[in-house]
C-alpha cells in the first residue's frame, strides 16, 4: 500500500479539500466574486480549509454553521482567519436544501460565490480530478508500473467521485464511508459519475456513527501510527484505515496487490495533531 499524503500539502489548507476548492475558487476569481461563503458543522475541515485559503490568497469569507454558537479550536480557527460566522441553530441548517435558502445571505453578501456544503457538487469533483494526475506522477518514484485500486474515506463522496470520473473505469475506487447507510453517499456518487465506466465500492466504515470513536478504533490508530509514523484522526482517515486492514484480514485483496491510501487530510480537527494550534 502506498499513501498519498494529502495531509501533507500545506500545513493550513489541508487535505481533500483543497482539491474540492480549487474549481470554486477559479470560478469565483473568474467571476470577480467579493468573497467566497459556504457552510458546514463546527468541526468543518471544509470551511477551514475555506477559511485558511481566503487568508492566505487575500479573499474574504463567510461560514454559515450548524448550531448555536460554541467555541472549539476550530471556530477559533476561523475566527482568526477573519471568516465571517453565522451560527444558523440546527432548524436553520436543516434548511439549507430549501429553493430559496441562498438568497437572504447572497443579499447579504452581494455577488459573493457560493460553495455547497463540504465543498460537495460537480465543481468539487472536478477539483479532484488532479489527485489521480498527482499519484501518477509519483508511482515510478516508488516502482510501481500501476495500482490495482484506491482506497479512501467518503462523507459526501464528493472525492471519490473525482476519482472514479479520473479512472473512466481503469482502475477500482474503494469508499471507506464515515456516515451511517442513510446519508445518501450513494445517491450523492451517482449523481457525479456517469455510470458507464464507473467502478467503484462503497463500504460502511462508519463504526456506529459519524465521529463516534471507540476503544477499539483509537487503540488501532495508535498502533498504526506508532508502525508507520502517519497521523489519523478518527472522524475519516483512522476508520478508513481499520475497514482496509479488515478487509485485508477478510482476504479480499490477492496477496501482492498495490493499493493507493490516499490521506484525505483532516488533522486540523485533531488537538493531537493540530497545526495550526502551534502557529
Ligand atoms: C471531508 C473529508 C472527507 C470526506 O470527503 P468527501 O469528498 O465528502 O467524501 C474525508 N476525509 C477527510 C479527512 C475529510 O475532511
Amino acid at each position: 500500500m502506498a499513501v498519498l499524503r494529502l495531509d501533507r500539502i500545506d500545513p493550513l489548507i489541508s487535505g481533500n479539500k483543497w482539491f474540492k476548492l480549487l474549481e470554486h475558487l477559479r470560478l469565483a476569481q473568474h467571476s470577480g466574486a467579493a468573497g467566497i461563503i459556504s457552510l458546514g458543522g463546527a468541526h468543518s475541515n471544509h470551511l477551514h480549509a475555506l477559511a485558511a485559503a481566503g487568508q492566505r490568497f487575500g479573499f474574504a469569507t463567510a461560514g454559515l454553521l450548524r448550531g448555536h454558537a460554541q467555541e472549539n479550536p476550530t471556530v477559533r480557527d476561523l475566527q482568526a482567519f477573519g471568516m465571517q460566522l453565522h451560527w444558523l441553530g440546527y432548524g436553520g441548517y436543516r434548511e439549507r436544501h430549501q429553493p430559496g435558502f441562498w438568497l437572504p445571505w447572497l443579499e447579504r453578501y452581494p455577488g459573493w460565490h457560493a460553495v455547497p456544503e463540504g465543498g460537495g457538487g460537480p465543481l468539487g469533483a472536478q477539483g479532484c480530478l488532479l489527485i489521480l494526475e498527482q499519484a501518477r506522477s509519483q508511482l515510478a518514484a516508488l516502482g510501481w508500473a500501476d495500482y490495482d485500486a484506491w482506497w479512501l474515506a467518503a462523507g459526501t463522496g464528493t472525492t471519490l467521485a473525482g476519482l472514479v470520473l479520473a479512472e473512466q473505469g481503469a482502475h477500482k475506487v474503494y469508499g471507506a464511508v464515515a456516515v451511517p447507510g442513510d446519508h445518501g453517499v450513494a445517491g450523492n456518487v451517482e449523481a457525479l459519475v456517469p455510470s458507464g465506466n464507473a467502478v467503484y465500492e462503497l463500504i460502511d466504515a462508519s463504526r456506529g456513527g459519524f465521529a463516534k470513536a471507540d476503544a477499539g478504533l483509537l487503540a488501532f490508530m495508535r498502533a498504526s501510527e506508532a508502525e508507520s509514523g502517519v497521523p489519523l484522526e478518527p472522524v475519516y482517515t483512522g476508520k478508513a484505515l481499520m475497514a482496509l486492514r479488515e478487509r485485508v484480514e477478510a482476504g479480499a485483496f490477492e496477496r501482492g496487490s498495490r493499493l493507493i491510501f490516499v490521506h484525505t487530510g483532516g488533522l486540523q480537527g485533531d488537538d493531537r495533531h493540530a497545526v495550526s494550534r502551534l502557529l
